[in-house]
């Protein structure tokens, strides 16, 4: 009898593993990015408990780079959901950090469910539009992983290693611990991190709280945290910088999607690109490349007769056509384009370029550690005035907002020439990165471009 029922729980476990394997298909010239854009690795930073620095500097500059970060909230702590509300318009995360701050793993089932169902019902009440779907876990301690699943796709713990591609469990999703107390206290520390990352094609949560002196738990300096923002915000190719429950959902979409290819034509190619999750939540564009038909010079990419983000990339001997799609967001079409595209080519940028040993950084009025020039973008090119005295020749690097390296000359000031122009070719209603290194220190400053 025993025996028996052995053998059926195997069969059925099985059975499982089949089905399992038959719901995810991929066409064999098909291929989904491990991470959206085919970057190396995603980095989410995460905050918690409201500590009064993350709204005063860590959304600022976070705005200023165009990156988005997940703030997770006690409810029961008088959060300002004015606030609150203003992040989230901005495209940040306001998730769940339950409702008054317990530690779930000693609170009986029932209290676990008034934590994990009220936080997310009284966020999703203050903050309308987008739903609440992860939590981080108060002390990292986790509470019954069936009650946490009926509200949550993603949890937060802090187990302080780099998760790979899929995490062993989405309901205790490891981070790491940053300032005084955790194990990143530097830019340094977090460049490790995120290379480390980058190496194992991995998932990158970094944990904080308090910032400068605002009192909160295990303070990061801002500094620090302005440098490894400007650091990642010139290699956008390379780093996935984004809020914890993005890359949550692209993870498991990922994990779940087929893609068959259901009529091939000259001209013409249809597919179909599903996965077996409720589209009410996951509908994060999932990254896909497929080469390029040898006779079609480019081609174009709708989706539900919608124009997608695509391009045409160059990977070894291999020309691909890289296009988003939203799993269950209807047929996707290629068309031939008959104007011919010159492939782009992915270079990374270099992982120890000197960057930000010194920044262009309002609070800093250490006059010696200043930037020696004032720069001024137009139309045309670059005005650089100097501001003090200059030894030696500056290196000026510009990058686009992809992280891509745009320009880069060495200048001379020539006697008694307090300014010169770069002529080079600017994008109008665009940011660039500007870099000055003179051989001892680099600043870095963001520009735009006006509209
Ligand atoms: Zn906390």
């Amino acid at each position: 009898m025993v025996k028996s029922i052995g053998k059926l729980k195997l069969f059925s476990i099985a059975l499982l593993l089949i089905q399992a394997s038959y719901s995810q298909e991929i066409d064999s010239l098909y291929e989904v990015a491990t991470w959206y854009g085919f970057r190396k690795a995603s980095v989410n930073f995460t905050f918690d408990d409201g500590c009064v620095n993350q709204f005063a500097k860590a959304i600022p500059l976070f705005n200023e780079f165009d990156f988005n970060l997940t703030l997770f909230t006690v409810t029961d702590w008088s959060p300002s959901w004015n606030t609150l509300k203003q992040a989230a318009d901005s495209g940040h995360e306001v998730a769940s950090h339950t409702v008054s701050h317990p530690n779930l793993s000693q609170l009986p089932s029932g209290n676990q469910r008034t934590e994990f169902g009220n936080s997310k019902a009284i966020i999703e009440s203050n903050i309308i539009g987008p739903r609440c779907l992860t939590i981080a876990y108060p002390y990292c301690a986790t509470g019954i992983d069936s009650i946490c699943d009926n509200y949550y796709i993603a949890a937060r713990g802090c187990q302080g290693f780099i998760e790979p591609p899929t995490p062993g469990s989405f309901l205790n999703i490891s981070s790491i611990i940053c300032g005084s107390e955790g194990s990143v206290k530097t830019f340094n520390d977090f460049k490790t991190r995120v290379l480390s990352a980058a190496e194992m094609t991995g998932w990158c949560v970094f944990l904080i709280h308090g910032i400068d002196n605002d009192g909160g738990y295990s303070p990061l300096q801002s500094a620090e945290l302005r440098n490894i923002i400007m650091y990642l915000s010139t290699r956008r190719i390379k780093y996935w910088v984004t809020t914890f429950l993005n890359t949550a959902l692209y993870a498991r979409e990922r994990n779940a999607l087929s893609i068959i290819e259901t009529s091939n034509q000259d001209t013409l190619i249809t597919l179909q690109v599903t996965d077996t999750l409720p589209d009410s939540i996951y509908h994060h564009p999932v990254t896909i490349r497929r080469p390029l038909p040898e006779e079609w010079p480019s081609a174009d990419v709708l989706q539900q007769s919608t124009p997608v983000n695509k391009r045409i990339v160059k990977v070894d001997t291999t020309v691909y056509i890289v296009f988003d799609a939203i799993p269950d967001g209807g047929e996707v079409v290629l068309l031939k384009n008959n104007n011919a595209a010159v492939p782009e080519i992915d270079t990374m940028p270099p992982d120890d370029d000197p960057i930000v040993n010194n920044i262009i950084n309002p609070e800093n009025d250490d006059v010696s550690n200043q930037c020696p020039v004032s720069i001024i973008i137009h139309d045309n090119g670059l005005t650089l005035h100097k501001l003090s005295v200059i030894k030696s020749a500056l290196t000026v690097t510009l990058y686009d907002l992809s992280g891509k390296n745009v320009f880069n000359s060495k200048i001379h000031f020539s006697n008694g020439n307090n300014s010169v122009f770069l002529p080079l070719s600017i994008a109008r209603g665009s940011f660039y990165i500007v870099q000055i290194r003179d051989g001892r220190q680099s600043w870095s400053l963001k520009l735009y471009s006006g509209s």
